[in-house]
């Protein structure tokens, strides 16, 4: 049997690893620094050795801000190629994690497709593969659900959520909310628990668990099956009394060489974002903060994906590490492709934006590229940079005259007489390219270059991070080749193969 050191355990040791190098190369940071991170429980590398298409990140405060995708099948949409095309699509937009939250089809072989396809770390709640795997006669049993982690951890999954901080105890402080329990995890758990009168197994069986998590370096998400669902249940002592019960999960799993990370809100008011974020580091030991949203506001059906990057905005500039996206068909139906590109456009500038503020390595080299490009009427340039290359092209022909100009030095929301960037760098003694009738392709070459060459973002280090997420992923990561995995046992049965 081959054994395999988590992250975690590799950091105490003392020990840098192949993908501590890798990530530490990805942020332009040392590689001590992250261990030193991994190694206080500040920052995880989801890195499942059996995910062998893997290029691992590093997820951490300290780090530039990860966005997380969900994708998965539904009874609406359960084929693995509509999975693919989604996973694609979000590592196409940047995402930096993606969660495969499928509960119909083939859930085995959609998950199995998914690992062997994406180089970003995948993330699964393998208490939605138990529930569906339940019938009337059975219900969800504790051994069922166990056996669903231990099969997604030897699948390649590199973190789990599992909702082991609710607890029997908690559910009464939920009676008088007004959107009650909104987790499905959490939901199913409480259901249980009311139904058995027994204590959540995921709480009971954390020990246990946390060896299963260690066997596989999975990360564990602690996740918040009690998170508010409205404005009005934010905050509340149901939410708080699992975030304590999620703060002591954190030392165990810790002490079992476990890497953690923790789940929060849901739904909160803007005032009150940054204390949520305050209060999760507090309680949890400065465990990365994986947050959903936030939502700010209750109202924005259609648009929550606008309302949840402004709380996510918020929440990363107080310290969460990891934002798991909201798209517009939040509440309202499964999202599509389409729906994928523009929640995650809009988790990308929210992410950023916290970066430049923390004054994260390079991150500012981002911008100062795009408006060094946009001065200069470089539109090719401004299109590359562009957080949605393929968006800005598209909006720039629209409506310019010319349709699909590359070079002219106006567009049409000024239009050329009244282009203020175009005045100013004539008033400044640019060469005159004519007072108010340039046209496109008339661009002066001196003018546009003037301050050419000055971009410090192609010799920044950490560009492969703060650049334009197009292209950036790379298909093959370079350390996979030489991983091991536990699953290399030759005595070892295989079970799917059994089954
Ligand atoms: S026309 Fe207006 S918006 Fe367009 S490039 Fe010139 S100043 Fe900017």
């Amino acid at each position: 049997m081959v054994m395999v050191k988590t992250q975690l355990q590799h950091a105490h040791d003392g020990e840098i690893t192949e993908a501590m190098e890798r990530v530490a190369k990805r942020e332009n940071r040392e590689a001590a620094m992250v261990r030193d991170q991994v190694a206080a429980g500040r920052a995880v590398i989801p890195n499942n050795p059996a995910h062998e298409s893997l290029d691992p990140a590093v997820i951490g405060r300290e780090f530039a801000t990860k966005v997380n995708a969900n994708i998965g099948s539904s009874r609406a949409a359960e084929t693995t190629d509509a999975q693919l095309q989604k996973l694609r699509t979000a590592v196409q937009f940047g995402a930096d994690t993606v969660m495969d939250l499928s509960t119909a089809g083939d859930l085995r072989a959609i998950r199995a497709a998914v690992l062997s396809e994406s180089p970003i770390p995948v993330g699964t709640v393998p208490i939605y593969e138990a529930q569906e795997r339940t019938t009337a006669a059975d219900g969800l049993t504790t051994d069922r659900l166990f056996d669903v982690i231990r099969e997604q951890a030897r699948q390649g999954v590199d973190y789990m959520t599992i909702h082991a901080g609710i607890l029997a105890e908690h559910l009464s402080l939920t009676h008088e909310r007004q959107t009650g329990i909104v987790s499905r995890g959490g939901s199913i758990l409480a259901r249980w628990m009311d139904r058995t009168g027994r204590q959540n197994p995921l709480y009971n069986e954390f020990e246990t668990l946390c060896d299963v998590f260690a066997k596989h370096d999975v990360t564990v998400s602690l996740g918040d099956g009690l998170r508010p669902g409205c404005l009005a249940d934010a905050g509340d002592e149901a939410q708080l009394a699992e975030l304590h019960t999620l703060g002591e999960l954190t030392q165990t799993a810790r002490a079992r060489g476990v890497q953690v990370m923790v789940e929060g809100p849901g739904h909160v008011p803007l005032d009150q974002v940054a204390w949520n974020v305050e209060r999760e580091q507090e309680i949890c030991d400065g465990a990365p903060f994986y947050v959903l949203g936030p939502l700010v506001t209750d109202i924005a059906p259609g648009y929550d994906h606008i309302a949840s990057a402004i709380g996510a905005t918020q929440a990363a500039q107080a310290g969460a590490a990891m934002l798991c996206y909201v798209t517009s068909k939040e509440h309202l139906g499964i999202p599509e492709t389409e729906d994928v590109r523009e929640a995650l456009a809009a988790y990308r500038i929210a992410a950023h934006a916290a970066d430049v503020a923390a004054g994260h390595p390079g991150a500012r080299d981002w911008d100062d590229a795009l408006s060094q490009a946009r001065y200069e009427f470089d539109w090719s340039r401004q299109f590359e940079l562009a957080v949605d290359p393929a968006r800005a092209r598209e909006y720039h022909s629209q409506t310019h005259p010319n349709g699909d100009v590359g070079d002219g030095r106006f567009c049409s929301m000024c239009g050329v007489e009244f282009c203020a960037m175009r005045i100013d760098q004539d008033r400044q003694g640019q060469p005159d390219i004519g007072e108010t009738n340039e046209t496109a392709g008339q661009a002066d070459a001196g003018t546009a270059n003037h301050r050419a060459g000055e971009s410090i973002l192609p010799d920044t280090d950490a560009a492969e991070v703060n650049r334009p997420p197009i292209g950036t992923q790379e298909r093959i990561c370079p350390i996979s080749a030489n991983r091991t995995s536990p699953d290399e046992d030759p005595e070892k049965p295989d079970q799917f193969a059994e089954e």
